[in-house]
């Protein structure tokens, strides 16, 4: 019997011959679960070492994050060293560096180094979040540069891409946020592709309290998931960790992170309210359970 896989709206239709229901959810079930689901806290310029200490502690003492998931808290650079002296121990807790500078080292006055991040103890960096790209003016060399020196650096990169509201509503967010894949990331070999975690992050849903629709979410994520196939192959599709950014919250985060393509959130606004994180990352065990 033959079903119509996922359509997304930029693509013909494709369909994959399976003997059965069972055996398709299997298939489903099967490579989702080769993929770590996260839950990244991005605090951006929020907190103080003394309430950062406070919000990842709180955390940290509410929750038993399970095997197969992992909870990353992304604090300003200044707490990095607080934060993972919270999470050391507490397993499937990590810390994350907001940036780093590409040069090894330098007279880059006010920057940090990718050995600066590694040498804390933090294990992941975001890189090319749209904050940076837009007020920052990181371009796609200067991404990859600091790519290629957090990788170096043994570090793993969450790296950000998503498409400014104008784009949307030209039709043309697919390719616009591949293209921002294809000129970075996406020129990785397969190895170092392992240490990647791409977060789509619509800039018109970060921070406005708009969240994309599950189907919206769902659509770029294949699509994302697609080209890394056509690039790398198969394994690296299957295993990449791809998350949803934007206004996610308790209320709207069951419908997302349920959807096939979505392997879990990064969260600016409600990782801050210890509350509001923990039971995101409930919610995300929950259906890691299920899967
Ligand atoms: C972010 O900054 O990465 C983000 C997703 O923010 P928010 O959840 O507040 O939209």
């Amino acid at each position: 019997m033959s079903y119509v896989y996922f359509i997304p709206k930029n693509r013909s239709a494709q369909t994959v011959t399976v003997r059965s229901y069972r055996e398709r959810q299997f298939l489903y079930l099967w490579r989702k679960k080769m993929r770590k689901f996260i839950v990244a806290g991005n605090w951006k310029m929020h907190t103080t070492v003394t309430s950062g200490r406070r919000l990842a502690g709180a955390v940290v003492e509410a929750v038993k994050v399970p095997k197969g998931m992992q909870v990353i808290f992304a604090p300003p650079a200044t707490h990095l060293t607080a934060i993972q002296k919270v999470v050391k121990g507490k397993k499937r807790f990590a810390c994350a560096a907001q940036n780093i500078h590409q040069a090894e080292s330098g007279a880059y006055t006010g920057e940090i180094s990718a050995a600066m991040v590694a040498d804390t103890g933090a294990s992941h960096v975001l890189i090319g979040h749209s904050e940076r790209r837009q007020y920052f003016k990181e371009t796609n060399a200067i991404l990859n540069a600091k790519v290629q020196r957090a990788l170096d650096h043994g570090l793993k990169v969450i790296f950000c891409c998503g498409e400014p509201l104008s784009v949307r509503e030209k039709g043309r967010h697919f390719s616009y946020v591949i293209r921002q894949l294809t000129a970075t990331v996406l020129k990785l070999d397969p190895k170092a592709f392992k240490r990647i975690v791409i977060a789509y992050e619509p800039i018109w849903a970060i921070g406005t309290g708009q969240t994309a629709s599950p189907e919206q979410a769902q659509d770029m994520h294949y699509a994302i998931r697609d080209a890394v196939r056509r690039r790398l192959g198969d394994k690296a599709a299957d295993r990449v960790s791809i998350l949803y950014g934007g206004s996610v919250k308790p209320a709207n985060a069951e419908e997302i992170f349920k959807q096939p393509d979505v392997d879990g959130g990064l969260v600016g606004g409600a990782s801050l309210r210890a509350g509001d994180f923990i039971e995101l990352i409930r919610i995300a065990a929950d259906l890691d359970k299920r899967r």
